[in-house]
């Protein structure tokens, strides 16, 4: 570890994100909202600030940002919820902390945080864990406040191809017109939000945020707020944030078992990510992404979908913008 030296990767989902289907502004949209979510959380790492804090930065501004399947702009589940989940790793104490079921908080990333900093707890769900946090300050909305049109349709073409029954808009649903929701795009059911990053003081975090998927029913629960399986860090080895197909990403338990090729097997990053993305993921027919950084700097990401929206930076990187497959 060299002071002054960190990294920060970036992704906001993977999926059916082709250059055939995104508008000029949508694709413009998307790059503007990861180079703002990226410059968050450098500007942390840059001022000396901890991995945490810069995670924390950036995911609030994903979470806050339509476009994105995390806070406002979740999918919604069958029933009409937005039902959210996040969880965050500390690499340099194996300290977690993760939420499920959220149907407040305005910013689960930091509901996460918080039951890692402040509970004896790991993983904490639904309306328990909000009071946790509303005990600990943190912002409570209306469930209306996460509604987003296109999400809104998503659902209704998903749940009239399943022959489920449609829901009742949510109570206290805005009716005006949002433009910036409007370039919300729809990744087939997907897209999340996560973080990685290389603080100046060598130590790994990641963090996840998410709506899970569309057409959700019976509570179920996605691999984003699953240590191991959608966050891992662990300064031994490396931290990794996952997007996809969140049983598949469970059953692999995919962000630890990045880790552990490192760890255990040797593998470079890169040839550690492509192997469980690329190998172990596609054999199982799961569909996603990771994003990775290692004790050493190194940055990576992997996917197995048309796209993902995925950027990188460091204290001697340029920024690198990415969506499509055949991008950098
Ligand atoms: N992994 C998330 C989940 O299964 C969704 C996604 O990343 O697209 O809940």
């Amino acid at each position: 570890m060299t002071i002054g030296t960190w990294n920060i990767v970036v992704h906001g989902g993977a999926g059916a994100i082709s250059r055939d289907r995104l508008r000029p502004a949508q694709d413009q949209a998307y790059r503007v909202a990861l180079t703002q979510a990226t410059q968050a959380g450098a500007d942390v790492l840059r001022g000396g600030g901890d991995g945490l804090a810069a995670i924390e930065a950036a995911i609030l501004v994903l979470e806050d940002d339509p476009l994105f399947n995390a806070g406002r702009g979740a999918a919604f589940s069958a029933e009409g919820r937005n039902e959210l989940d996040a969880s965050i790793m500390d690499g340099a104490t194996l300290r977690a902390g993760a939420v499920t079921g959220i149907t407040h908080t305005r910013h689960p990333i930091s509901l996460a945080r918080a039951v890692m900093e402040h509970s004896p707890h790991v993983m904490l769900v639904g309306a328990p864990a909000e009071a946790f946090g509303a005990s600990h300050g943190l912002e409570q909305v209306a469930p209306s406040y996460f509604f987003v049109e296109r999400r809104w349709r998503s659902l209704e073409r998903f749940l009239s191809a399943e022959h489920l029954p449609m829901p009742q808009r949510p109570p206290g649903v805005s009716q005006a017109p949002d433009v910036r929701a409007e370039l919300t795009h729809d990744e087939g059911k997907h897209g999340t939000v996560g973080v990685v990053v290389r603080d100046t003081f060598g130590n790994l975090a990641a963090g996840t945020s998410t709506g899970g998927i569309t057409g959700k029913r019976w509570g179920r629960v996605g691999d984003s707020p699953i240590i191991g399986a959608g966050t891992y860090a662990s300064n031994a080895s490396c931290a990794v944030s996952a997007t996809g197909a969140g049983e598949f990403f469970i059953r692999l338990a995919v962000a630890h078992a990045v880790c552990a090729r490192i760890e255990l097997g040797g593998l470079s990053l890169q040839a550690a990510v492509d192997d469980v993305v690329q190998n172990r993921l596609a054999a199982l027919g799961g569909e996603g992404g990771v994003i990775a950084v290692a004790g050493d700097g190194e940055m990576a990401w992997s996917f197995n979908t048309p796209g993902m929206y995925r950027a990188s930076l460091g204290h001697d990187r340029p920024l690198t913008l990415a969506i499509y497959k055949d991008e950098a």
